[in-house]
């Protein structure tokens, strides 16, 4: 047996880089470290694999690019979509290609936590390490998050229950939940403040208007279905904190206002933080592996973090135009290349039908729902088993990936960059 210490697993947003992997004949022989999420994937990782495949018959690698190529340049108005479960180099040769092609590329953040990337935008996040919310942070709120169930290892190793500097135990912390429902996480925390469907962004400006010394208004003695005495009480524990952190999910994200409940979460922080004894950080709860990483490569590589169109040479950001679910719904685009995502299997019906219309390419090391429909099939290797590369941790913290297995097949950077070749040659 051979062991990889270290080993980054890339199957959810906190990428624990703590994981040890034993090897024998090109199989993971033992896992240690792993969560119940990350030891399914790991075992299932060199199952249901993809091969080559162009409009149903098994091809060749090199095939299955020229075709891609072909697609690709013959397209008038292409998207490129997926790449949050890729990596940093990927991601860059992804917009290398949109810009060559004059595509659309749109990340799978766009229907996860891109809302809060907007209100970003618009107020601007205080935020931290995960390492130093271990260390220092004596308030910690989920909101709309569970990562009991989705990042099952993120509260040992980062919040409720990680050993800090200053922070040791879980008795050094007050957790408060703040959700539609007693999910697990709230199960664990000190209070549970159970919040009306859809009703966030009032809740939110309540704790805002209570923080600043005004009394809000109320229709019947309630707001989110609390009375005013709870939001009082919620605001005078928030108060309390030395260094509080809020955690959100797409609960908050993705429900009522959207990104305006995100942006109440940002401006309630910033009212925290006009306290100069007390310090209040944010962090979205990034579900995929590298989908801070899809943001932060976009907006390096074309100053926007998703929702980009290259048509007229330079990039233009319009969520809800350039948008993957808005182009594919609205039928304006006439091709799509998919990379390491399964929007059939994910995105609203009407947008994965139009997929099934329009010649469709997909790069991924696994078969999915998109695959099936997929007129090219591209399969590449696994990112963090068998192929290496960047990633970018929920907190903006790049890591490294080493691959510890062998594969038979190329990464998903060399795919990329191999048809953007062809296309610049041809
Ligand atoms: Fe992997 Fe996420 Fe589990 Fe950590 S919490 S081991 S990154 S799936």
């Amino acid at each position: 047996l051979k062991t990889f210490k270290n080993i980054t697993c890339t199957f959810c947003g906190a990428l624990c880089d703590n994981i040890e992997v034993k090897v024998k004949d090109n199989k993971i022989e033992e896992l240690k470290n792993a969560c119940a999420i990350s030891r399914k994937k790991y075992e299932h990782a060199l199952k249901d694999r993809t091969v080559p495949m162009i409009n149903g018959q098994e091809s060749t690698y090199q095939k299955v690019i020229e075709k891609a190529a072909e697609i690709l340049k013959n397209s008038k108005n292409p998207l490129i979509y997926g790449l949050s479960s890729t990596t940093a180099e990927a991601q860059k040769n992804a917009v290398k290609l949109a810009e060559l092609t004059g595509a659309n590329i749109d990340s799978t953040s766009s229907v996860c936590h891109g809302p809060g990337t907007m209100a970003k935008q618009l107020v601007g996040m205080v935020t931290a390490t995960l390492g130093e919310i271990k260390n220092r942070s004596d308030l910690m709120v989920f909101w709309g998050a569970n990562p009991v169930e989705a990042h099952p290892n993120h509260s040992k190793r980062y919040t409720m229950l990680a050993e800090g500097l200053f922070k040791k135990s879980r008795s050094d912390r007050e957790v408060i939940v703040f959700d539609v429902r007693k999910t697990p996480t709230a199960k664990m925390a000190d209070q549970f403040i159970r919040v009306e469907p859809g009703k966030d962004f009032e809740l939110l400006m309540a704790l805002r208007l209570i923080i600043n010394g005004k009394e809000p208004e109320s229709k019947n003695g309630k707001i989110a279905g609390l009375d005013l005495a709870e939001i009082e009480a919620a605001a005078e524990k928030l108060k309390s904190a030395n260094y509080g952190s809020i955690f959100y999910g797409m609960g908050l994200t993705m429900t009522g206002a959207k990104y305006m409940n995100t942006w109440a979460a940002m401006s309630l922080i910033r009212d925290l933080n006009n306290d100069q004894q007390r310090r209040f950080v944010m962090m979205p709860m990034r579900g995929h592996g590298n989908v801070a990483g899809s943001e932060i490569t976009m907006a390096w590589q074309t100053g926007y973090p998703f929702a980009v169109n290259f048509s007229k040479a330079y990039p233009r950001y319009n969520p809800g135009e350039y948008t993957a679910v808005d182009l594919l719904a609205n039928k304006e685009v006439d091709a799509a290349f998919i990379i390491a995502s399964d929007p059939v299997g994910n995105l609203p019906k009407k947008a994965a039908a139009h997929l099934k219309d329009i010649p469709t390419i997909i790069l991924d090391p696994h078969w999915n729902f998109t695959s099936d429909f997929a007129d090219v099939v591209i399969p590449s290797a696994l990112k963090g088993i068998t192929a290496s590369g960047t990633v970018y941790r929920m907190d903006h913290v790049p890591l490294h990936l080493r691959a510890f297995l062998e594969d038979e097949w190329p990464n998903d950077q060399e795919a990329v960059a191999e048809i953007g070749e062809l296309i610049e040659n041809a």
